[in-house]
């Protein structure tokens, strides 16, 4: 039987046969579509530079186009900054720490960070479209996720801007000064907030640059640093390629380079770094370990495992791309697996109903179709849901590899995209070495119900955080990084406030 639940008064964004909402097999009824409004966000033609405190063109002016994934329409042109603009925001950058953010005492500081938070808050509906426009992401997971840990990282490092002796008792904390910051697209506004906040409560002023296919929140961040009245220059933000990106962390009168995003990436900026006086952190790829034991709840278990990897569409850096199953649930954990994954909903990203929206780029749907076919091609057998994808939009039907061999690519490359792999193991021994078998050491997950082997698998893990009977846990007081190939340095948390000062003893 098929039911339709009554449409809303509000007409689809698209005609409603596009988004897949035919009824699919082992699916009882489908959902009439719910699209979010966009009417109450303003997206501008053009964004120029943010730069102390004013939007400014390039120089020379030049512009890129922005779109939004799900649908391959335009949706603003954005500053291309040069070499010259990389300068200005640093210069302006330097001045307000000296003139005015280094100079106010912790609790000043706070006060700012409170308020940009709230505006957070108040402003989240409008952030969470904007966001799901740009980047693709379903918008019930910017409304629930991204926006809501934003503010909580701004209310946190509030928190600490006036107690950093307090963090670090017996060492003189200092700020560090002008920090370079880099990030990537598949939390745009999340990580600008584990990016600003830290940098603004230890003291340091910034200068971000968001990647090119989503700075669109970034630029209606710069909209709250206005409201918020912060002093000019504290918060600048600059867009152009990666060649930008190069020039800013590489810029001499940088104190400080954080970035997030490819390890390839984090790479060249650590050759780059290297043999400066300038403080680094890089939080880079993954290939994450989900180890489920024959004594976990499975059902649980499925929910963590979905949650896992098709979260954000899978482009997560901690996702659970490499799942091991104790041989003997392998049979009924894999049934439930396909099941449950039959029923993820993909499709428009404004849909209050999509679990699974749009890639964020051509490029990267482009990557992921190649490490699948690679997958096929290598001898693992694939599944893949029988639903729908709509006709315009980089979309990618979520995947679950099984037969899958350690030497795969699709066992050892980050896919960054809705792709799992599934392997087997028989011992806790056997579970560890593989899991450990990998270039990477972001995260991992375990799924038992003996907190003793939690503690045991925890311990021999090679990762920066695992999550025992859950997944894809964040939050502002839990300091995250990786190992090996992953990156150095945490963020969130004291130790995500460290690594914008410099305590005694360090230089
Ligand atoms: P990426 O090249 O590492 O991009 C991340 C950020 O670095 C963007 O702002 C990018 O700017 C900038 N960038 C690019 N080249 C640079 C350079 N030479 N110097 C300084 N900054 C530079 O990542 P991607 O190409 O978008 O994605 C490639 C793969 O990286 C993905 O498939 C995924 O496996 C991995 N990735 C990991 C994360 C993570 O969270 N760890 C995030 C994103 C991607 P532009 O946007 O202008 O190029
Ligand atoms: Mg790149």
């Amino acid at each position: 039987m098929t039911l339709t639940k009554k449409a809303e008064s509000r007409p689809p964004s698209r005609p409603s046969a596009s988004w897949g909402l035919a009824s699919r097999p082992g699916v009882p009824w489908e959902y009439a579509p719910a699209p979010e409004a966009t009417d109450h966000v303003q997206i501008r033609p053009e964004y120029g530079l943010f730069i102390d405190n004013e939007f400014t063109p390039a120089r020379p002016k030049k512009t890129f186009q922005v779109i939004n994934p799900a649908t391959e329409e335009p949706l603003a042109r954005v500053a291309h900054a040069s070499k010259a603009d990389v300068d200005r925001a640093v210069g302006a950058a330097r001045r307000a720490y000296a003139r005015t953010w280094s100079r106010l005492p912790g609790s000043e500081r706070a006060k700012y960070l409170y308020r940009i938070a709230r505006i957070l808050q108040e402003r989240s509906r409008e952030f969470a479209v904007v966001e799901t426009m740009n980047s693709g992401k379903p918008i019930k997971e910017s409304r629930d996720v991204d926006v809501p840990l934003a503010a909580a990282h701004f209310f946190y490092y509030a928190g600490w801007a006036d107690k950093l002796d307090y963090a670090f008792p017996g060492l003189t904390p200092r700020s560090l000064g002008v920090a370079a910051q880099v990030i990537p697209w598949n939390f745009p506004l999340l990580m600008l907030a584990w990016k600003i906040a830290p940098a603004l409560a230890a003291g340091n002023t910034v200068i971000l640059k968001p990647a090119s296919t989503t700075p669109l929140t970034a630029y209606l961040f710069a909209d709250v640093v206005r409201q918020a009245d912060l002093p000019p220059g504290v918060v600048n933000i600059i867009t152009g390629p990666g060649e930008i990106g190069m020039e800013l962390v590489s810029h001499p009168d940088v104190n400080k380079v954080a970035f997030t995003g490819s390890t390839a990436v984090g790479k060249m900026i650590a050759r780059a770094v290297a043999g400066t006086h300038k403080k680094l952190t890089l939080e880079l790829g993954g290939k994450a370990a989900n180890v489920v034991f024959d004594d976990a709840p499975l059902d649980q278990a499925i929910e963590g495992i979905i949650n896992g990897i098709y979260f954000n569409q899978g482009e997560v850096c901690c996702a659970g791309s490499r799942l091991f199953v104790q041989e003997s649930v392998y049979g009924p954990l894999l049934d439930k697996l396909k099941a449950r994954l039959s029923t993820l909903r993909v499709g428009d990203p404004l849909d209050k109903n999509t679990d699974v929206g749009a890639i964020n780029s051509a490029t990267q749907l482009a990557k992921i179709q190649e490490l699948v076919d690679s997958g096929v091609q290598e001898g693992a057998e694939i599944f893949q849901p029988d639903c729908e994808l709509p006709t315009r939009g980089y979309f990618f039907r979520p995947t679950l590899f099984t037969s899958v061999s350690q030497s795969h690519r699709i066992a050892q490359e980050e896919i960054f995209g809705p792709v799992l792999s599934v392997l087997t193991f028989r011992t806790p021994e056997e579970a560890v070495e593989k899991a450990n078998n990998t270039p990477y050491g972001l995260s991992a997950g375990v799924w038992t119900e003996k907190g003793s082997r939690i503690f045991k698998m925890v311990a021999a893990m090679k990762a920066g955080v695992v999550w025992a009977n859950t997944f894809n846990r964040f939050d502002p007081t839990s300091p995250f990084g990786g190992y090996k190939e992953s990156g150095y340095g945490r963020e969130g948390g004291i130790h995500g406030l460290g690594a914008y000062l410099s305590l005694d003893g360090e230089s």
